[in-house]
């Protein structure tokens, strides 16, 4: 007997079996390949996983699959593997897992459709006709001539030589020609010239090019513009001449629209862009040049991991320690962590770039499992930036910004250069504030105050989106004495244009930057290079090459040290160092200036003192001593529900019920989340620290398997993550 086991979209921890659609042989059926099959009271897409010869359901109890929808696999066997993989270890339902591979419109169930061209060829009976033939209608005679001309030949072909569709319809209605599908073949490819490598990159290639089709990871960590972006080049020129297809992971295209124009002017070749920014139709189309193998180069955000690839030869992940690359709901995958796995299952290798390689990856290259590269020079010349600390403690802030920064900005401005200041805070204030009785606007449905964003004059909550209008008197005691708190980029913004009206100040956070559009024209604004000051959040610091930039000012860095999560400290490290490797890189040095009320900091000494790579050593040898990642393995089990106690009562339960099977495991809480209510929804968490990754795996198995047995009341949901981000 041949059973069909098949991934089905819901939250349920397990594969299905089904028997074959009447009338199939199970045998013509291979794994890739979509089927509707009953679920419920309902019919849906599955994809199928596997044959296998026996069910554990007893023969009457198995339903038959209704239709095929493929013939043809749609995954290659090497991406199902990669699903199953995913599955597993993220211990997440495979029907979910399984979507991730697909668009939208094929998870519905629509067709597949190859991306060709509408076109035409002879038939048997018209191949046997003389050239010539047709005479008395010369129009007949002109398209057939056409059609002896080639195989197939493209409906716009004919249109463009004026011949209609009721011509080319005459000769099928006489059996002389027939409609077809032309398939879409890449054009060629050829690279741009590019500056000769310097040494270090050279290094790199020349070890790529040892054994360009096996997998090994190599991770390249250089300081910011030491050149990494140009190895990928190289090595992707190798791997699409070699007739294999590059895939290349960036953080958020709409903030980094450079390094896809960058890519795309290098070279001359079909890309395929997969991001969140496209319809449906475009995603549909990307995905389909990418599994045909008509795009030689691939490139999306952290999603794209799961794209289908025909020939794939190298993959790419720029700026590994992006937090992008962490989906933090539903599927709760890590990109960088899947693309590893997905070259060793290919066979081929991998580059993980980063100025600041997140400590996971350090400790991978220290250990030796990672071939590990080091560009530690600028590749276009150019020296690292001054960074300075200003202690603020007693100065005067205006809007938060002291004398001796803006000042600085004064000087950069003067001398026609550009300037950036960093605030992580977007809206105008953090808090308002009744002067008279003290209430606090705080959002309903969140523990968390409520954000003024004064140009819009309305109250927005950061973690739900709630907003409401900023109220004319204080809601407790009718008081018109409201005042506003802490600091935004709103406010800055306005003291800035107040206090350098000759200079352009933008703000460049995700209230001011809407689509796109509006962040490439900013980006050929800046860099068209006339002085102005750029006044932005974490948005700022992605990727971009401003070469006009010598300043850069940090705000607020004690919001970056004090941090109560235990990445805190190597975000802070990363997020100094890729700040100020936006200041200075062309002919000018740059200088960073941090404002701060702890000068003495640890932290903030180590980062005065030293380049980020030695800051990572220290902090790994701290991570050892304590045990955390990458020196031990977490998990996070996470309740939401309306009823408080009722998601503390379920962690409990699956607490005690996983209790006596997760040898290796310290159990913590269960605890409220750090921000218990959020959207109306109460959350807590179980933190699981595990001494072994098979220890973590064992315990995320058990949790899963445990869970299903737990009632879960009052709407509560309930989820895992593996190698949580933020606890
Ligand atoms: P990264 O990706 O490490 O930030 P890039 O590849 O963007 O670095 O290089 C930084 C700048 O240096 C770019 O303007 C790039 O064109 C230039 N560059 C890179 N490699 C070389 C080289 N070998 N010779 C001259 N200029 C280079
Ligand atoms: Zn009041
Ligand atoms: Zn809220």
């Amino acid at each position: 007997m041949s059973v069909l086991r098949v991934a089905v979209p819901t939250p349920l921890h397990s594969l299905f079996d089904y028997l074959p659609p009447e009338g199939v042989d199970a045998a013509a059926l291979r794994p890739g390949c979509r089927l509707r099959v009953p679920f419920g009271a309902r019919e849906v897409t599955a994809c199928l996983v596997e044959v296998v010869a026996d069910s554990d359901l007893a023969d009457g109890q198995l339903k038959r699959a209704g239709a095929a929808i493929d013939l043809q696999p749609l995954l290659p066997d090497t991406l199902l593997e990669l699903c199953r993989w995913a599955a597993d270890y993220y211990q997440h339902p495979p029907g979910e897992v399984y979507q991730a591979a697909f668009p939208v419109a094929l998870r519905q169930g629509r067709g597949h459709a190859p991306l060709a061209l509408p076109g035409w060829r002879l038939s048997t009976r018209g191949r046997g006709l003389p050239a010539g033939a047709l005479a008395r209608s010369p129009k007949q005679s002109k398209a057939l001539a056409c059609l002896q001309g080639a195989d197939t030949v493209a409906a716009d072909v004919f249109a463009e030589q004026g011949i209609s569709r009721s011509i080319l319809r005459a000769l099928e209605d006489k059996g002389l020609a027939e409609r077809c599908d032309i398939p879409l073949v890449s054009s060629g490819f050829s690279a741009a010239s590019h500056p000769p490598l310097t040494a270090e990159q050279q290094a790199v290639v020349a070890d790529l090019r040892e054994a360009p089709r096996e997998f090994a990871c190599h991770l390249v960590e250089g300081v910011t513009g030491s050149g990494k972006t140009e190895i990928y080049l190289q090595l992707i020129e190798d791997c699409v001449a070699a007739g294999r297809q590059a895939l290349v992971l960036i953080p958020e295209i709409g903030l980094t629209p450079q390094t896809l124009s960058r890519f795309q002017r290098r070279f001359d070749a079909e890309f395929a862009v997969l991001h969140s920014g496209l319809g449906e139709a475009q995603r549909a189309r990307a995905w389909e040049a990418a599994r045909s193998g008509l795009a030689q180069i691939v490139i999306g955000t952290r999603s794209a991991v799961f794209t289908p690839l025909a020939r794939p030869g190298l993959i790419v992940v720029d700026e590994e320690h992006d937090a992008s690359y962490k989906q933090q709901d539903g599927f709760r995958y890590h990109a960088r962590d899947v693309a590893v796995k997905r070259a060793q299952i290919e066979n081929c290798p991998i580059l993980l770039g980063s100025a600041t390689p997140c400590l996971e990856t350090l400790n991978n290259a220290l250990a030796g499992r990672y071939r590990h590269h080091r560009l530690t020079r600028r590749a276009g010349g150019g020296q690292p930036p001054r960074i300075e600390a200003i202690d603020v403690r007693h100065a005067t802030l205006e809007a938060g910004l002291s004398n001796t920064l803006l000042q600085a900005v004064e000087e950069t401005l003067g001398r026609n250069e550009q300037v950036l200041l960093f605030l992580n805070r977007r809206g105008f204030a953090p808090t308002v504030q009744c002067h008279d009785c003290g209430w606090t606007a705080t959002c309903s449905a969140c523990d968390a105050r409520l954000t003024l964003h004064r140009r819009a004059r309305r109250l927005r909550c950061h973690h739900c989106g709630a907003a409401r209008p900023l109220p004319r008197e204080c809601p407790d005691c009718r008081s018109q004495q409201l005042l506003t708190r802490g600091l935004g980029t709103e406010q800055s913004e306005e003291v800035l244009r107040q206090r350098f009206p000759a200079w352009p100040v933008f703000r460049v956070d995700s209230d001011s930057m809407q689509g796109r559009q509006a962040m490439q024209a900013l980006v050929d604004q800046v860099n068209r290079g006339d002085p102005c000051i750029l006044l932005g959040t974490q948005m700022l610091t992605k990727g971009h090459h401003f070469p006009g930039l010598t300043l850069v000012g940090i705000v607020d860095m004690d919001a970056m040290l004090f941090s109560t999560d235990f990445r805190g400290e190597e975000h802070a490290a990363q997020l100094l160092t890729q700040v100020a490797g936006r200041a200075g890189r062309e002919a000018t040095p740059g200088r960073v200036l941090l404002q701060t009320h702890h000068p003495q900091h640890p932290a903030l000494q180590a980062m005065l003192a030293q380049p980020y790579h030695e800051q990572a050593r220290a902090m790994l040898a701290r991570r050892e001593a304590t045990g955390l990642p990458p020196y031990g393995y977490l998990l996070l089990a996470r309740s939401d529900c309306r009823d408080a106690d009722a998601g503390e009562e379920f962690l409990r339960q699956l607490r005690s019920a996983a209790q006596g099977r997760l040898g290796g495991t310290q159990v913590i809480g269960p605890l409220p989340a750090p921000m218990q209510r959020r959207a109306g929804l109460f959350r807590s968490q179980l933190l699981l620290h595990c001494t072994s990754r098979a220890a973590a795996r064992r315990a995320a198995h058990t949790l899963v398997e445990v869970a299903a047995s737990i009632p879960a009341r009052g709407g509560l949901k309930w989820s895992l993550d593996v190698d949580p981000q933020d606890l």
